[in-house]
């Protein structure tokens, strides 16, 4: 091997005159072109490129660093991850922003449009894909060895389109133009199987005839702030194999081998758009099982190279499932040890016991996995025969401590025995992992009050409590520069990576300098969403209005439709009384619906006819404006939330298991209107009571009158306001060519109304009006306002995986 010596390169520095030079470089070198022919796409790959070199020296280092120190690793398994974009994100984590826009306007480039051409990486649904990529950046950020793993989705979350008011699905093809963030890593290739047939042989098994598909891994750097460290999100993509199978379904046809192979692909094809609902599809256990299998063969590939055999497994890697999603890793490392490494049974159990850890992030009975026992066994025959295996095992140990209670083994099991058989996802996780967590405190206490109760009489020391938070890099520094750059000049600018720091603003609270400056920069957010709303057509909206705004998942749970119920009331009120001294608000509403979800869909469909009916009502002028920004998303997300006046955050108590729009909202500067549910409640208490807007019953309330027999039409009948906006609603107010529209919507709401939408309403309405009134004092709002920022500090995901790293994980910063 030639001496290191000879082995040169150029480390690129950081000055505009060395990324001009970067940029032509990569554009004539890498791109193909140049300064006459590159179109505005060329010119964002060369700029992708150019900063992406200046990432790979503290890659390497990450990496060196990990394994010379021989450091513990924590392995993050998410089946999604919702990172949005990469680039000017890692302009600012290596401080190259302003030296780039500098470069690209010699150049003659035009640095804003180019930037905007970059496609969100949209590999999640919602909140547990952005919750995994603040983590990832989190550990970036306190230099903590480790990775994500998860899968490449050739089509992430679809994009909607609005169309005579409904949603419209599209495929997001976010690759078509290729992706110059990755590397390919073809020489990572494992196999995965599936199906096949057991052969037993002496304790072991054989697992025969299976249908394989290669994943390969791409890697992406996630670079901390400043530097400190660049993680690596490594994930597989599905590629055919060429072995047996192939020839066995083909039968010398070229044009069907192919066309196998596109079967097998399919795999890692497109990411499934269904936010906490129960999927039961062949495709998504195969694709559950093709990452963790890749996983697991991956990290212990790692962790053979440097130790002999699998004694200090535990001591050197931790695994987390975020959700159960990945939970087959369990029975996946139970067979690589047995039958590819020859471990015996307590040993390769006595380590996953130690190795996994779970997070819990929904109490929901619909959004709990259950796989079924044929589908699971004819797919992962062996990981079937090794889930009964751990199951009696368990059993036998449950019974063995409560002979008594034959209730407990029914309930407690792995397997699900009424009905159809099926595999508890929930169980098997939590019976593996040697930490088990819930997302806020609420939302913990409930897990083991509720769906883990039993487990809790068997394993109390488990279950703990890590409330969720966000980067602040993304969701404020990148988000809102007019914010940012104040705070930078009152406290400095080191709240990015020790948010606690914030805690000083509550000195200039009351500072009318300060109040205005930031009045200013909020005002310079509405400006900047105002304008992006003026690009849906009919859409005038008064910038000095107040932003009240739902961004967020279309759910049941998460209430949407208690907002419109609210807007239809204030439409009536304001139209009762058009002179009254009413503050003009703009009500904002963002998000997609399943594909499957009929309710969440009408709703989407309601909220823009009565968007409709009230804009273009000239009685209203503009008192009152409702606007759908379609697909919501990552990147979108950016320029709503530092705009929002107003932060919507009205779940059923009990529903929404913590939440982390409600902290985005904050810490950019809005008041929260919200139920007394997950992470708000922690909220309201760091920014004290009197600054965050608490309605509605809370979660013991609800589970007491879902007890007792809830009577939705007993307020309906009660309450004038309630009774008048859902009459206009069944006789077609808002759909006069079609008055039965949302017929279903009303007899939901008056004959179950699962979510209690009718026992708040009151409360919320109430509320609403308070927050009118402080509005109307700019002063005390702008002071409240303040005070929320000011708080944030303890939901910045930094805290988070700290709490992670010490109290589950065991790993340590690298030095
Ligand atoms: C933060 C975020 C979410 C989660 O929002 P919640 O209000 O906590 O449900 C969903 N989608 C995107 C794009 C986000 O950035």
């Amino acid at each position: 091997m030639p001496a290191t010596a000879i082995f040169q390169f150029d480390k690129p520095t950081n000055s505009v005159e060395a990324l001009r030079r970067s940029i032509s470089n990569r554009l004539v070198y890498q791109v193909g072109k140049d300064l006459h022919s590159a179109t505005q796409r060329d010119w964002l790959f060369a700029v992708f490129h150019a900063v992406r070199d200046r990432i790979m020296d503290g890659w390497r280092e990450s990496l060196t660093q990990a394994e010379d120190q021989d450091a513990k690793r924590v392995y993050y398994l998410s089946l999604e991850f919702l990172t949005g974009r990469a680039l000017t994100n890692a302009m600012l984590a290596t401080d190259i922003y302003e030296p780039v826009k500098q470069a690209c306007a010699l150049l003659g480039a035009d640095f804003d449009a180019l930037i905007d051409l970059e496609p969100d990486a949209g590999l999640g649904n919602g909140g547990l894909g952005r919750l995994a990529a603040c983590f990832l950046d989190s550990m970036a950020t306190l230099g903590l060895p480790g990775m994500g793993y998860g899968i490449r989705y050739e089509f992430g979350m679809f994009a909607q389109r609005i169309e005579h008011g409904q949603q419209v699905e599209e495929p997001d093809y976010w690759l078509v133009n290729g992706y110059p963030w990755e590397f390919m890593r073809p020489e990572l290739s494992y196999t995965i199987r599936y199906g096949g047939r057991l052969v037993p042989q002496n304790g072991q098994s054989l697992w025969l005839d299976t249908e394989d598909v290669i994943a390969t891994a791409y890697d992406s750097g996630v670079p901390g702030h400043q530097m400190r460290s660049v993680v690596t999100m490594r994930l597989w993509s599905a590629r055919a194999s060429g072995g047996v199978n192939l020839d066995a379904f083909n039968r010398g046809d070229y044009i069907q081998a192919v066309e196998a192979k596109n079967q097998s692909e399919n795999v890692s094809r497109v990411l499934y758009p269904d936010d906490r609902t129960e999927h039961g599809h062949e495709l998504r256990l195969r694709q559950e099982y093709f990452f963790v299998s890749a996983s697991l063969q991956d990290i212990l590939r790692r962790h053979l190279k440097n130790h002999s055999g699998f004694e200090q497994l535990a001591d050197k890697v931790a695994i987390h499932l975020n959700d159960t999603h990945p939970a087959l890793a369990v029975p996946e490392l139970m067979r690589l040890l047995m039958d590819e490494h020859q471990l015996d049974w307590e040993a390769a159990w006595g380590l996953c016991t130690r190795i996994f850890s779970y997070t819990n992030h929904t109490l929901m009975e619909e959004a709990l996995e259950t796989w079924p026992v044929e589908l699971l066994g004819r797919v992962l025959p062996r990981h079937m025969g090794l889930i009964f295996d751990i199951n009696a095992r368990f059993l036998a140990e449950v019974h063995t401590r409560f002979p008594d209670d034959h209730a407990l083994l029914r309930r407690i099991s792995l397997i699900e025995e009424r009905g159809v058989r099926r595999v508890r996802m929930a169980h098997l996780s939590v019976l593996s992992s040697h930490k088990v967590n819930g997302v806020s405190a609420l939302h913990s206490q409930l897990m083991v009050d509720t769906i883990f109760s039993d487990f809790v009489r068997m394993y109390p020391e488990r279950f703990c409590n890590k409330t969720n938070g966000i980067t602040p890099r993304r969701w404020l520094s990148l988000a809102n520069p007019s914010l940012s750059t104040l705070i930078d000049s009152r406290i400095g600018p080191d709240w990015r990576q020790d948010l606690d720091q914030l805690a000083q603003l509550r000195d200039l609270a009351d500072e009318p300098e300060f109040q205005n400056a930031f009045r200013l920069a909020k005002q310079q957010n509405k400006r900047r969403l105002t304008d992006l709303m003026a690009r849906c057509p009919g859409v005038i909206v008064d910038p000095h209005s107040l932003f009240d705004v739902q961004v967020k998942r279309m759910h049941e749970y998460k209430r949407q439709l208690l907002n419109v119920l609210h807007v239809i009331t204030r439409y009536h009120r304001i139209l009762a009384q058009p002179h009254a001294n009413w503050v003009p608000r703009t009500v904002i509403f963002a998000g997609k619906a399943a594909s499957a979800y009929y309710m969440a869909k009408l709703v989407i469909r309601l909220i823009n006819d009565v968007a409709r009916v009230i804009n273009n009502d000239p009685l209203i002028g503009s008192l009152l404006r409702v606007v759908f920004i379609p697909n919501y998303r990552v990147s979108l997300a950016e320029i709503i939330i530092p705009a929002a006046n107003l932060s919507e955050q009205i779940s059923t108590a009990g529903t929404e298991a913590s939440g982390t729009g409600n902290m985005k909202f904050a810490l950019n500067g809005a008041l929260t209107i919200g139920t007394w549910d997950g992470a708000n409640i922690e909220i309201a208490e760091k920014v004290g009571p009197d600054n965050i807007f608490v309605f509605g019953n809370r979660a013991e309330k609800v589970a007491e009158l879902r007890g007792y027999g809830y009577l939705p039409r007993s307020y309906y009948e009660g309450n004038f306001d309630l009774k008048f906006a859902i009459d206009r609603l069944a006789q077609g107010g808002f759909s006069p060519e079609e008055p039965g529209r949302y017929r279903d919507v009303v007899n939901v709401l008056l004959e179950s109304d699962y979510y209690q939408l009718l026992a708040d309403y009151g409360d919320y309405c109430a509320c609403q009006d308070k927050v009118d009134d402080l509005y109307r004092r700019p002063g005390a709002w702008t002071r409240s306002a303040i005070l929320n920022v000011a708080g944030m500090g303890p939901f910045s995901s930094d805290r988070t995986i700290r709490e992670y790293a010490t109290d589950i994980w065991g790993v340590a910063p690298l030095r």
